[in-house]
């Protein structure tokens, strides 16, 4: 009797070992889905894009690529600030002259932009661009003097932007720029592109944000988070995710340090120079539009307020690494985190 149910015993380890065994090999050799990829340089960064598709679907993910990056250069060409023939920048260009009719999308772009105004309580500010003159990063920058700053600062209040259905009026010397904010919108306006052919599993990346939908293959799409001093490819953390969107705004991404200060380019429309309070913040959200709006709001709210605005927020997380370089959380983020957070990843506080 006994001599059985030891027997039962090793036989039944010996089915979980093997049972351990062929699942671990699962793990390290799983099936590799068929990925159709392309990269692309548009709206000044890369943009990449990866589509998970079945045998014979590969003509159809190509047309569907074809298709986003002319979505893109449509959205570049009624959006950007750069072009001076570009409706955001006809806006512009009349304000102090009355109401102006935008094409209708331009319109809900920039109503949502005030909304996210009004959502940080004006750290997040599309009528920033007043300032754009004084914060210029190219070869040529020098920081502005404090006067100089003040004076732009009297153009910045999202609150002045008047808007009646798609007419909208900007008062004199004011200016939007959507720089913060069209990028998401950008990224979202891709992933219909490719839900509209029929796929329902892809990565789309713009210059580091990204809308990962779905899955790749047998698990969830990893993505990393940049340490905001190191290299391109020094990550501080991995995320694993599906159907979420991951921005990132940092202070690294355009600057310039003069006599040792950091210059960059999230501006404190509150005080009219770069925001001070992180290096890193990243959020992730359900559209890329949500997380590349709060990625820069909550930049300039700083850890403390910031963090209390994403708790506030459904279906929200953020990481933010802070001007000394601690890391600070959200209460749902570290579900993402792959693996065990390391002294190395992540810092011992956290266990
Ligand atoms: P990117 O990912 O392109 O680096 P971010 O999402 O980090 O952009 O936002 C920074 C950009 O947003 C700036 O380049 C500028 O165009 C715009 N911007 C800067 N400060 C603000 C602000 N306080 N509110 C709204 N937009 C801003
Ligand atoms: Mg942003």
């Amino acid at each position: 009797m006994k001599s059985r149910s030891v027997l039962s015993s090793i036989l039944l380890a010996l089915l979980l070992v093997g049972l351990i065994l062929s699942l671990q090999e699962r793990r390290s050799n799983p099936v590799s889905p068929l990925i159709v990829s392309s990269e692309r340089m548009l709206m000044g960064t890369i943009w990449r894009v990866q589509i998970v598709v079945s045998h014979g679907e590969q003509q159809k993910a190509e047309k569907a690529v074809e298709h986003l990056f002319q979505e893109l250069n449509r959205i570049e060409a009624l959006m950007s600030e750069f072009r001076p023939d570009s409706p955001v920048s006809r806006l512009n260009q009349a304000a102090g002259t009355g109401p102006q009719a935008v094409p209708p999308e331009l319109a809900d772009l920039i109503r949502r932009g005030l909304d996210y105004g009004a959502l940080t309580r004006g750290a997040f500010d599309i009528t920033w661009l007043a300032l754009r003159g004084i914060w210029r990063f190219d070869d040529r920058f020098r920081p502005p003097s404090p006067e100089e700053v003040e004076q732009a600062l009297s153009f910045v209040d999202y609150r002045r932007v008047e808007l009646e259905g798609t007419r909208i009026s900007l008062p004199p010397g004011y200016a939007v720029g959507l720089g913060g904010i069209a990028k998401g919108y950008a990224i979202d306006r891709a992933a219909a592109v490719l839900r509209e052919h029929g796929f329902s599993h892809f990565l789309v990346e713009g210059g580091g944000d990204i809308f990962a939908s779905g899955r790749k293959g047998s698990r969830a799409w990893l993505v990393g988070v940049r340490d905001p001093r190191g290299g391109p490819s020094d990550l501080v953390a991995r995320l694993s995710i599906e159907d979420v969107a991951v921005v990132t705004s940092g202070d690294y991404e355009r600057y310039r340090i003069v006599n040792g200060v950091r210059y960059h380019h999230i501006i404190d429309p509150r005080t009219g120079w770069p925001a001070d309070g992180c290096r890193s913040v990243t959020i992730l959200a359900k559209t890329a539009e949500q997380a590349d709006a709060l990625a820069t709001g909550v930049f300039v709210l700083g850890p403390q307020e910031g963090l209390q605005l994403v708790e506030r927020l459904a279906g929200v997380e953020a990481f933010i690494i802070d001007r000394e370089g601690q890391f600070l959380f959200s209460n749902g983020f570290l579900r993402y985190v792959v693996g065990k957070p390391t002294e190395t990843v992540l810092p011992p506080t956290i266990d």
